[in-house]
């Protein structure tokens, strides 16, 4: 069945209060720029609701599955609408969009739950409740009546138009792109981080990211690995700035000049530095990263508080109580797991040490780094002033 018109409903922009407008206004801006390329529509916001009407031919299916990767939709409804005239077209309407949805013969069971919003419609809400629920038995004989637990709620929504539908897609939940502020996320070609960034984008964040590598010793594939991921998380994110950040240098340095058992966490101390450097350049108002407590030695809760102490943003980890087969779960939903799972080298995984400290001590980890003290400013610099920066959106 072809539908021209849909209501998207949302959650919590409807507890915004003043500033309401704004939300609404982000979700209905970033419904026009996804749904662009899929058909003519007009996309419009009217009592706490968002009206998607097409103007012409379009791909269903599509529509369906772009709006439901659209952060702030609550669920989206393809609807039935027709001009407001009386009780008699109103019920021929319902038996008509009935007999198209689900077939004469379906057996199903059902409420009518209708509004009149408009008080000039003839009839009051519960006489077209009672009215339409006797027409519906009368016309589908495997019908029946169920107020507690139907198979679906025919909504009947008398407005400028009346409105008729029962089918609720889910949407993702969360708040419109763009309604609260930046986050840099730093992103690996891991499962763990395309997961947290979209958990944060799903908050209404805008999401930049910053990738390190070490070449030669990590591959071109690997980094194509990274910025594919970025493009399929966009599809959720928005548009992503990707910082590309050459790391060789540092980490040769740390792996020639500190314990080879610290190295993981020294290395990450100097990402997460040189990803806040990045991330106030750029806006940004905290940094995102994929860990999860305990999962391996650089993200015990010691390593964390040595990981977190160079940083002065707050460090956002939206994954830190969840088990890897939960992230993994996510992973699949969100389409990164298949990029994820290719087995290219991480700059991480090369210069790892066998058994690294589960329970690293800061003042050692101190101590250690200042080995690096004559070098590293410059060596940081030099990685700043050569990174490379890719924007990267599944609807540019
Ligand atoms: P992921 O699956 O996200 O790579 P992981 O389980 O492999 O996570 P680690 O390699 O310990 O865990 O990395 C922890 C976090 O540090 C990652 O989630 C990511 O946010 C960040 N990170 C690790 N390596 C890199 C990298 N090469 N570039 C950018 N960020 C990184
Ligand atoms: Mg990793």
């Amino acid at each position: 069945m072809k539908y021209t018109s849909f209501i998207v409903k949302y959650a919590e922009i409807g507890i915004k209060g003043k500033n309401k407008y704004r939300f609404e206004d982000a979700l209905v801006n970033r419904i026009k720029k996804v749904i662009q390329d899929i058909g003519s529509f007009n996309v419009s916001k009217s009592q706490s609701r968002i009206y998607i009407h097409s103007n012409g031919d379009y791909d269903y299916d599509k529509l369906i599955s772009t709006l439901k990767c659209i952060f702030g939709i609550a669920s989206i409804s393809p609807i039935y609408q027709i001009k407001k005239t009386n009780y008699i077209d109103l019920s021929k309407a319902v038996l008509e969009y009935l007999n198209l949805e689900y077939g004469k013969d379906k057996s199903f069971s059902f409420k009518v739950r209708a509004k009149r919003l408009d008080k000039k419609f003839e009839i009051t809400s519960d006489d077209i409740n009672r009215e339409l629920g006797h027409d519906i038995l009368e016309n589908f004989s495997n019908s029946k009546v169920d107020v507690h637990n139907p198979d679906f709620i025919l909504h009947i929504e008398v407005r400028e138009d009346i409105n008729i539908y029962s089918i609720s897609i889910p949407g993702p939940g969360g708040m419109p792109y763009g309604t609260n502020g930046k986050g840099m996320l730093l992103l690996s070609g891991g499962i763990d981080s395309p997961v947290a960034g979209i958990m944060i984008a799903k908050r209404g964040v805008l999401i930049d990211a910053c990738y390190f590598h070490a070449p030669p010793y990590t591959s071109d594939r690997a980094k194509q690995k990274v910025i594919d991921l970025a493009k399929i998380m966009s599809k959720y994110c928005g548009p992503i700035c990707l910082n590309i950040i050459n790391f060789t240098d540092i980490q040769l340095a740390i792996y020639e000049k500190c314990p080879h058992d610290e190295l993981t966490i020294i290395m990450r101390r100097y990402m997460m530095k040189i990803a806040e450097r990045i991330a106030s350049e750029d806006n940004c108002l905290g940094l995102i990263t994929g860990e999860s407590i305990g999962q391996v030695a650089s993200q015990t809760m010691a390593s964390m508080l040595s990981t977190n102490e160079v940083c002065h943003m707050p460090v956002y980890r939206p994954l830190i109580g969840f088990d890897k087969l939960e992230i993994v779960e996510k992973a699949i939903e969100y389409g990164t797991y298949e990029t994820s799972i290719l087995p290219y080298e991480d700059c991480c995984t090369i210069f790892v040490a066998k058994h690294p400290v589960t329970k690293p001590s800061l003042n050692i980890i101190k101590k250690s780094e200042n080995a690096l003290s004559e070098i590293i400013d410059e060596l940081i610099e030099k990685a700043l002033n050569t990174k490379e920066k890719i924007m990267l959106d599944t609807y540019a």
